[in-house]
């Protein structure tokens, strides 16, 4: 490497140590030119950034525990598993994507609530609850009200296949649409499987 004073085209390792964990090398370097030393870190591109709790404290990015809460979230749901695994890949991707050191665990559990709005009101809610820490129950209340005026993914495409049938079958969807919601408010573990 170049030394960064006088531009001598190579300068020499005299130290070098693992940093931060093992997830860096910090290198001493001295130029034989001018005898100047500076130091260097290397580290792996695909570093996930640090998760910054709610304390303040950062820890590095645990890709089981952010599974666990999605898990959590979606127990007993009719989630398959690799809706649950793209959900992942998803919030792994915007989290390389930032290109910071740091990110705070508040923006990852958006991530995640975006996520599981389009896979899962019950398990969204869930989530949600433990994640936004809800102002006060109204607000809760609230949150809960405007996602039943949102349809499921699942009755978004079936929707979507039927639209273009005639009206009775509409007018058969938002039935059954009607009645799959008052199920899930009065039994929240148990929803019908399949608008038609
Ligand atoms: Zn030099």
């Amino acid at each position: 490497m170049q030394c960064p004073f006088c531009k001598a085209p190579d300068t020499r390792v005299i130290d070098s140590r693992l940093f931060e964990d093992g997830t860096q090398v910090r290198r001493r370097r001295e130029c034989p030119a001018c005898d100047a030393r500076f130091t260097t870190f290397e580290r792996s591109q695909l570093q996930m950034p640090y998760v910054l709790k709610r304390s303040g404290t950062p820890e590095p990015f645990d890709e089981d525990k952010l599974r666990r809460g999605i898990e959590h979230a979606i127990f007993k749901r009719p989630v398959p598993p690799d809706k649950v695994d793209h959900a992942i890949e998803n919030v792994i991707r915007k989290l390389r994507a930032v290109n910071e050191r740091e990110v705070p665990s508040m923006r990852i559990g958006e991530w995640v609530m975006d996520e599981l709005r389009d896979l899962d009101h019950v398990a969204y809610v869930r989530f949600a609850s433990i994640y936004r820490s809800f102002e006060d129950v109204n607000a809760f209340r609230e949150e809960i009200a405007r996602l039943e005026q949102l349809p499921t993914a699942e009755a978004r495409r079936s929707q979507m296949l039927l639209i273009d049938s005639e009206p009775a079958a509409n007018a058969a969807i938002a039935l059954a649409t009607a009645k799959r919601q008052a199920a899930e408010h009065a039994k929240p573990a148990k929803t019908s499987k399949r608008v038609k």
